[in-house]
């Protein structure tokens, strides 16, 4: 059994998921938490590392889809709710939540009909149905949504929505649970983990070695190493690392004016945006597309994986896809250049529910991963239910929703766009992307 005081307890990646866990682990009086990351918190290639994050009510994916039916409703409400109460009480997040209310809307007739299903978008629960251009523009003050919306068919609700400030929600985190205890290691090749160490009699997991050679043993290993997390462990193929794209424009300070306090607006197969941050001025806009994978076939072993790497570009195509989205709904910026532009990096298991779990064959590992491109707007509670895994004490319906599960991902079709719409209607890889295909951002600020 562990014990606070003494049991040492080892994470892996302090990104959206372990900045949580390490905070977590640290209020229930965990007294030896070491957290390694290659980067300084916020790491570069966190997908935590936004400035914001659409948080949001039910929809298919929040959470879980891997129990039963009932499991499922009952797993994502649970995390809905509790994750809500977070962001509106807990001193770390509360500055970082803006119930702004959002606009979700879809032009495909088959995708409208999906979003009817998952949003229940009726009037009692307080929805107003969007049928016209004239419709869409209302949502916000005049002069922000100036297109014509053509085809799209939405809805918009006051509450029970927004966004979160991202970047600054996950360094809160980070810095509350170094504040509490936590030692973080961030950095290369300190905290750049290379391997997990096993013991050579049971086999199970002791810690994990780091680029600059030193070992870190600890009673309990947890990975939430997000996209990364293949490259230490054999995941059975449950996690494929899925990129997607995103650009910023620099506003001007009578626009940013204009645009604060705006609710999100998401096209399901356009794209999304939010209000502006703060410092910047810049308004962060992500296509919809099914993402890309990066495919590379390891001579050695002839397996076939998809490999995170960072880049502030976006492939042109997907820059097309802003531009497209923007001349549909704020035509008057549809030509800006771009002040920034990222791919963004998640991991997506077969059902797209999280996985959070020992390991079965290394009961001292513990699994933080497969945000499944959901997985920001928990943060504020994440980390509780990672460290109830740990403790062997998590709830058993999220037990079951969270569970280690090969078995749905043998022969996985790695081409599944997993409930996602946009662009081609494909999973794209970049492989297929040549050099002169991508953008050329200045992004002045790297
Ligand atoms: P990350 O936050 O990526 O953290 C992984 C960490 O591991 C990083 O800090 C990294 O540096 C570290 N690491 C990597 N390799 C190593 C190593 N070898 N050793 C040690 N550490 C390592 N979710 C929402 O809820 N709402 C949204 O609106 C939303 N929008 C999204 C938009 C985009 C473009 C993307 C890509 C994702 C979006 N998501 C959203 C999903 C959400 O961002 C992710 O599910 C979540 O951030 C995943 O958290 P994580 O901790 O698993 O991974």
């Amino acid at each position: 059994p562990l014990d606070p005081t003494t049991s040492k307890i080892l994470i892996i990646g302090c990104g959206t998921w372990g900045s949580s866990t390490a905070l977590h682990l640290a209020r229930r009086g965990y007294k030896h938490i070491t957290v390694l990351d290659p980067y300084e918190v916020p790491s570069p290639i966190s997908a935590g590392n936004d400035i914001n994050k659409i948080a949001r009510g039910r929809s298919r994916h929040s959470g879980s889809f891997s129990g039963t039916e009932d499991d499922a409703v009952w797993v994502s409400e649970e995390v809905r709710i509790k994750a809500t109460e977070g962001w509106m009480k807990d001193p770390v997040f509360k500055d970082y939540y803006h119930e702004t209310g959002y606009v979700i809307a879809a032009t495909k007739p088959e995708n409208v009909r999906e979003l009817e299903e998952t949003e229940r978008p009726t009037p009692e629960r307080g929805f107003v149905e969007l049928s016209d251009a004239e419709a869409f523009r209302k949502t916000m003050p005049e002069g922000v949504l100036t297109g014509d919306f053509p085809g799209w068919k939405g809805w918009y609700k006051a509450t029970g929505a927004g966004w979160v400030h991202a970047r600054k929600a996950l360094t809160a985190a980070a810095n509350e649970a170094e504040r509490l205890g936590a030692k973080l290691i961030c950095g290369s090749p300190h905290g750049r983990v290379i391997e997990l160490l096993f013991d050579s009699d049971s086999g199970d997991v002791i810690g994990a070695k780091t680029a600059d050679g030193c070992t870190h043993t600890a009673d309990r290993t947890i990975v939430c190493a997000g996209a990364n997390a293949p490259q230490l462990l054999d995941m059975k193929d449950q996690l494929r690392p899925t990129a997607w794209t995103l650009a910023h424009l620099k506003m001007t300070p009578e626009e940013a004016n204009l645009y604060t306090n705006l609710p999100v607006l998401f096209n399901v197969e356009r794209g999304f945006f939010m209000e502006p941050d703060e410092e910047n001025q810049e308004l962060k806009i992500c296509d919809e597309h099914p993402g890309y994978c990066n495919w590379v076939t390891d001579p050695k072993t002839n397996h076939r994986s998809s490999m995170p790497f960072a880049r502030h570009q976006i492939p042109r195509i997907s820059e097309k896809g802003v531009r497209e989205f923007l001349r549909e709904a704020m035509p008057h910026l549809a030509d800006r250049p771009f002040a920034f532009a990222r791919i963004c990096w998640c991991a997506d298991t077969p059902d797209r529910a999280f996985l959070i779990s020992p390991h079965p064959d290394h009961p001292s590992l513990i699994l933080g991963v497969g945000g499944s491109g959901h997985g920001f707007m928990q943060i504020p509670v994440i980390g509780q239910y990672i460290a109830d895994c740990m403790e062997g004490k998590l709830d058993e319906r999220m037990t079951r929703s969270w569970r280690w599960r090969p078995e749905t991902a043998v022969g996985r079709d790695w081409t599944d766009t997993q409930g996602r719409f946009g662009g081609s209607d494909v999973v794209m890889d970049f492989q297929d992307v040549k050099e002169g295909e991508w953008t050329r951002v200045a992004n002045p600020r790297l």
